[in-house]
């Protein structure tokens, strides 16, 4: 049988049948049921906030945060070009317009240098996104904000349990989201979380959540709200995948430590660097093709195809894309990286024989 490596794929390692089989044997399935505060509590427990709110996945996660912080129609928040759809597109859901900052040539992180030429009269907030599992500069994000009396969202999606100066990312800023989508680092098939310590921002994004029904008055609806929930079988899941969390991320940072010494000192490939100050989860190893590379980025992944091994391109910049396409966005190390770039297979179930296949395939194309 031909060989067939995934880029991403979830692992269970505990007690989510158990869960899901007691959810299913007391009949809660839908949104209401003991699950839902647990995976809550533990959330925010775990990660040192002081509020956790579930919610369907990572994309609501980011628009109900921004709606909490109250983001419309006429303003404007720094968003990185360099970073999945949903950052940007959450932005728009609110009728707010997103505008793009350049992204850090070694981390990848927000160029906040950037965002202080971007920033505006009607700027209201920043969204660092913490790429692949590094978390972005958030002493350099936060002073910034400061600065210009701005907003921190972290779209945390991809960066469950990394750490920035000793705090957990997506904790840091005003408001912080997750995603549990089946290829992040815990999975509930598809889910979100929104985290804070601001008791005002949970109780908006609760009430957004469930129709804008009244926490007093069951069925009296104050504001137009949506269906954003997530469900107790969803939960379940999520709670056997945190309880497990410290091992999902040291397997990974074990096979981001293999690659590492795989793809020391090549000419050929570069990858992304850790901020300064900050700790990892290496969600997807990423690489960049140099100049020394002997075959471009979209041949090597067609023969990495061929040869049984996944991979993703890095994102395309959002202001090259139809909804966000801007000649003028003045993002050139976002358009350089996207281009050279690409996510290798990391996942806990690779086997030390893989990931010594994919580097040495990959170091075959490109020295
Ligand atoms: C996955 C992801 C999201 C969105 O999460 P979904 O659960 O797929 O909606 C948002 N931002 C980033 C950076 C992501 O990687």
């Amino acid at each position: 049988m031909k060989k067939h490596i995934s880029v991403a794929m979830p692992n269970f390692l505990g007690n989510e049948k158990k869960y899901v089989q007691d959810c299913m044997d007391t009949v809660w399935i839908s949104s209401v049921g003991k699950y839902i505060a647990e995976f809550e509590a533990a959330f925010s427990s775990k990660f040192g906030a002081e509020y956790a709110v579930s919610c369907s996945n990572g994309t609501v996660a980011i628009h109900l945060a921004l709606l909490a912080l109250g983001i419309g129609p006429g303003d404007e928040v720094l968003v990185p070009s360099f970073t999945y759809i949903a950052s940007a597109n959450a932005v728009r859901y609110c009728g707010a317009t997103p505008v793009f900052c350049d992204c850090l040539a070694d981390t990848w992180g927000i160029d906040v240098e950037d965002a202080r030429k971007k920033v505006g009269p009607r700027t209201k907030a920043i969204m660092p996104v913490h790429l692949y599992g590094n978390p972005c500069d958030m002493k350099a994000v936060m002073a910034f904000a400061s600065e210009y009396d701005l907003k921190v969202v972290e779209d945390a999606a991809e960066c469950h349990g990394a750490e920035f100066d000793g705090k957990k990312a997506g904790t840091i800023g005003d408001i912080g989201t997750f995603s549990f989508f089946g290829n992040k680092i815990i999975t509930t098939g598809e889910g979100g979380m929104v985290v804070t310590n601001n008791k005002s921002l949970d109780d908006k994004v609760r009430l957004l959540k469930g129709q804008g029904m009244d926490p007093e008055r069951r069925y009296w609806f104050t504001e137009v709200g949506y269906n954003y929930r997530m469900t107790n079988i969803q939960a379940a899941i999520g709670l056997a995948q945190l309880e497990d969390m410290e091992r999902h991320i040291e397997a990974r940072q074990n096979i981001a430590k293999r690659y590492d010494a795989l793809f020391s000192g090549r000419k050929s490939v570069q990858k992304q660097q850790q901020t300064r100050g900050a700790e990892s989860v290496c969600w997807m190893y990423s690489l960049l093709l140099t100049d020394n590379a002997k075959i471009t980025r979209d041949a090597l992944m067609e023969k990495l195809d061929e040869d049984g091994i996944e991979t993703r391109p890095l994102f395309y910049p959002m202001h090259s894309m139809p909804p966000y396409y801007n000649e003028k966005a003045g993002c050139p190390v976002s358009e350089d990286i996207a281009a050279r770039g690409l996510n290798i297979p990391t996942h806990e179930l690779l086997s030390s024989e893989d990931v010594a296949y994919i580097a040495g395939t990959i170091l075959n194309y490109t020295e």
